[in-house]
């Protein structure tokens, strides 16, 4: 299972056309699709548009920017890319309904494959009990810009076959990916890692035990972090941190990722981040 050739990807948005990218770049041929009419070839635009980049920047040669360019296809029909494929990245909206219509589909166009979902958050055990055959699906979480992000979380539910997840592994590794396996729990490690960070850091800020600035240089000069957690926060958005926290609080129990007054009370004013001009820190012109 480890020999795979063709790579299907379902969405072309912001994930999907990096994952297509980091496919084809590793010498995989690609079928890029997306429900929206054109998506799929706009997708293919903004694969250019990096590929450009990094020739400009002596990263990758013209040579090899055209040759990732021709290995793949922009299609409109789902079925059309998934059909025969070896591996389908599903990169939709993260919607529980669409993905398990999606999975429950695809097991379908391409029983032989193994079967990826990008979800960020939802249960992969919840997406995979949708797919005829559950022991062929597994998370491959990729994060943004794929083409420049190392890490690619391989999330295996109770029921993913340990060919599926080494078939996982070894292909993010061949996209130049460093794979972890991490079982499939709300979080992962990624984000439930983060996010205590961050949530422990509001805390602090809220008892006056150190400056925003300060709290950050604790993490970027004492641990080397290259970014302290609450500008990390700012830049991520609020908002967003703020949701994932609830949902971690509410699946994982306990205190440890209760929302901390001070962050509900920043996104009711609207204090978002670097989206909305201030959060822990003020980001003028933004
Ligand atoms: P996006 O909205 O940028 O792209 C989703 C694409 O899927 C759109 O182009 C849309 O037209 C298409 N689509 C919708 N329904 C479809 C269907 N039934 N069949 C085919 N295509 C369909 O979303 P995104 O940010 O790329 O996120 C995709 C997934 O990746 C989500 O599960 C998200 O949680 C996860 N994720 C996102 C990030 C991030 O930073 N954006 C990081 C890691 C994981």
């Amino acid at each position: 299972m480890s020999d795979l050739h063709t790579v299907a990807v379902v969405g072309a948005g912001t994930m999907g056309h990096g994952i297509a990218q980091v496919a084809a770049q590793a010498g995989y041929a690609v079928r890029l699709a997306d429900a929206v009419p054109g998506a799929a070839r706009a997708g293919l635009e903004r694969i250019r548009a990096n590929l450009d980049g990094g020739v400009r920047r002596g990263k990758v040669t013209a040579v090899e920017r055209d040759a990732t360019l021709a290995r793949i296809e922009a299609v409109t029909a789902v079925d059309e890319a998934a059909r025969g494929a070896d591996l389908v990245i599903e990169a939709v909206p993260e919607n529980l309904d669409l993905k398990r219509d999606l999975f429950a589909r695809l097991g379908g166009l391409a029983p032989a494959a193994v079967l990826a979902t990008n979800t960020s958050s939802l249960s992969v055990a919840a997406i995979a009990s949708a797919a005829p055959r559950p022991e062929r699906v597994v998370g491959m979480h990729f994060f943004n810009p794929v083409h420049l992000m190392k890490l690619v979380e391989v999330v295996t539910h109770e029921g993913t076959g340990a060919a599926v997840r080494d078939a996982a592994v070894a292909a993010a590794r061949r996209m130049g990916k460093e794979p972890i396996v991490v079982r499939d729990t709300p979080g992962f490690a990624s984000s439930r890692l983060g996010v205590a960070l961050g949530l422990e850091a509001i805390r602090m800020v809220e008892e006056g035990v150190a400056s925003p600035e300060d709290i950050d240089r604790a993490m970027t000069l004492g641990y080397n972090h290259p970014m302290g957690p609450l500008r990390l926060t700012d830049l991520v958005g609020l908002d967003v941190r703020l949701a994932i926290a609830r949902y971690l609080h509410g699946t994982l129990g306990g205190q440890r990722f209760a929302p901390p007054a001070l962050l509900e009370r920043m996104v009711a004013e609207g204090k978002l981040g670097r989206k909305s001009g201030r959060g822990f820190y003020d980001w003028p012109g933004e």
